[in-house]
């Protein structure tokens, strides 16, 4: 396997790097190990390399991760970019943006690919639905690759568009042109595709309450898929009562609801429902109770939220908004401030990191000891499946010109979360798929923009 060690001294600095979080000499960069028959068939010899190294210091991982990614990117010399989300681990995010590249929300990565056209490759460190957004946005000449196909969001499967089609028709049937859909981020491209055909927006945790004020304006029975938490925080937001809204069951329950079998007294709420919310849910964010608010409220620390938590928890925490949000918040703290964040846990972990040496002191929301009620925060164990081999294949495999095709992402691939096999569409499928989809990533792009 083709090492370069003579090129370990290059400094890359495309000056994009965002989150300002620091690898330290002898910090481990990596806790924990996946097992070899994680890795895909061709990234498993680079995998071995990894967990054959005698320990996981920057000083003995760099050098091996450098010996493969310097020679990478100074072969794709300045047409590459590398992208992974706040959410990640924290290893990964440092290693990302060691080498150059950007660390961010939804919404930004999103747009990577349409705004930057001198760039040909973007390879994604994060789950299938941002590299799929970023593949339905870029130009023709771009490629995007993600470096585990496995690393999917449950949310998003909780809401395929083989369990909402059925909703969609039903609702369409019933609402015809008064139906808008209004799709998260979290979804696939063949899901916003459907928000694309009704004239709808797509939306991200910091747009949401712009997008759905929008979508007010319309008049129209608005039909949020697929986080029924950030859809009636957005809501409400906006002005819609709870007795407006509608929750129609997620997953397969809500593929085999149909509307002539409700009774009476339940058409007629679906009917004077301004807002219709598909009934799934963040299994991380929604661990955090009003009573873990409370707690920490108690102790002196301020608390900030993310909107997928439940209604419950944003009305009484201090603040709530996006990822983005909540790391402006964290970083531009005062020494000596103390919060307690509700989130994804990797994402709370970096910042506590990230701001222990400045006096700021961040802890889980969920991280409670009383005996009462004992909980812990959780990460995201899907978007977790992204580690130094991953990323190391993928690049060197690029520069050979050998990376796999199940790596490759394209507008309407359904990945198959267990094994990374993808079911890709022909390429006029694509080009619907790609410009449905669009019609409702630009809306979005449109409304968030104007509301700058
Ligand atoms: S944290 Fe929740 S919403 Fe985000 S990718 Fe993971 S499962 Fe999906």
């Amino acid at each position: 396997m083709p090492a370069n060690p003579t090129t370990r001294d290059v400094q890359i600095d495309r000056s994009m790097a965002s989150s300002g979080i620091t690898l330290e000499p002898g910090i481990p960069i990596c806790q924990t190990d996946l097992p070899l028959d994680w890795y895909q068939r061709e990234f498993k010899s680079y995998a071995e390399e990894y967990l054959a190294l005698p320990d996981r210091t920057p000083e003995t991982v760099l050098p091996w991760m450098d010996s493969y990614i310097v020679p990478a990117m100074k072969h794709f010399d300045g047409r590459i970019m590398l992208l992974a989300h706040f959410y990640m681990g924290g290893e990964i995010v440092k290693l990302v943006e060691r080498y150059g590249g950007q660390i961010s929300d939804s919404y930004a990565l999103a747009r990577q690919a349409e705004l930057h056209p001198e760039i040909d490759v973007f390879v994604e460190s994060a789950v299938h639905f941002m590299a799929e957004t970023i593949a339905l946005l870029k130009h023709p000449h771009q490629e995007v690759w993600i470096t585990n196909p496995k690393s999917g969001c449950t949310m998003e499967t909780m809401a395929t568009e083989a369990m909402l089609l059925p909703a969609f028709e039903s609702l369409h049937e019933r609402y015809g042109e008064d139906l808008l859909v209004v799709a998260y981020m979290n979804t696939s491209g063949r899901v916003k595709a459907l928000a694309g055909r009704t004239g709808g927006s797509v939306c991200t945790s910091s747009n949401a309450h712009h997008v759905m004020q929008w979508a007010r304006e319309q008049n129209k029975k608005v039909f949020f898929v697929p986080d029924q938490h950030l859809g009636e925080n957005s809501g409400r937001q906006v002005g819609i009562s709870p007795e407006k809204m509608f929750t129609w069951p997620g997953g397969w329950a809500g593929s085999r609801v149909s509307i002539d079998a409700m009774d009476a007294a339940e058409r007629s709420r679906l009917d004077d429902a301004e807002l219709v919310l598909w009934g799934s849910w963040c299994g991380v964010h929604t661990v955090f109770e009003p009573r873990h608010v409370e707690w920490w409220r108690a102790k002196g620390f301020r608390v900030l939220v993310h909107p997928e938590c439940t209604h419950e928890v944003v009305k009484v925490a201090d603040g709530s908004g996006s990822t983005n949000y909540l790391w402006g918040e964290l970083m531009s703290a005062e020494p000596g401030a103390k919060f307690a964040v509700g989130t994804e846990a990797h994402f709370v972990e970096n910042a506590r990191q990230q701001l222990a040496a400045r006096g700021v002191e961040v802890v889980n929301l969920a991280d409670v000891t009383d005996p009462e009620f004992p909980s812990m925060g959780c990460g995201c164990a899907t978007m977790s499946r992204n580690d130094p081999p991953h990323l190391v294949a993928t690049l060197d495999l690029l520069r050979q010109g050998r990376a796999p095709e199940i790596n490759r992402v394209e507008s309407g691939d359904v990945v198959e979360a267990d094994t990374g096999w993808r079911e890709r569409l022909s390429a006029s499928e694509q080009e619907q798929i790609s410009q449905d989809a669009r019609s409702a990533l630009l809306k979005m792009i449109e409304l968030t923009e104007a509301a700058r």
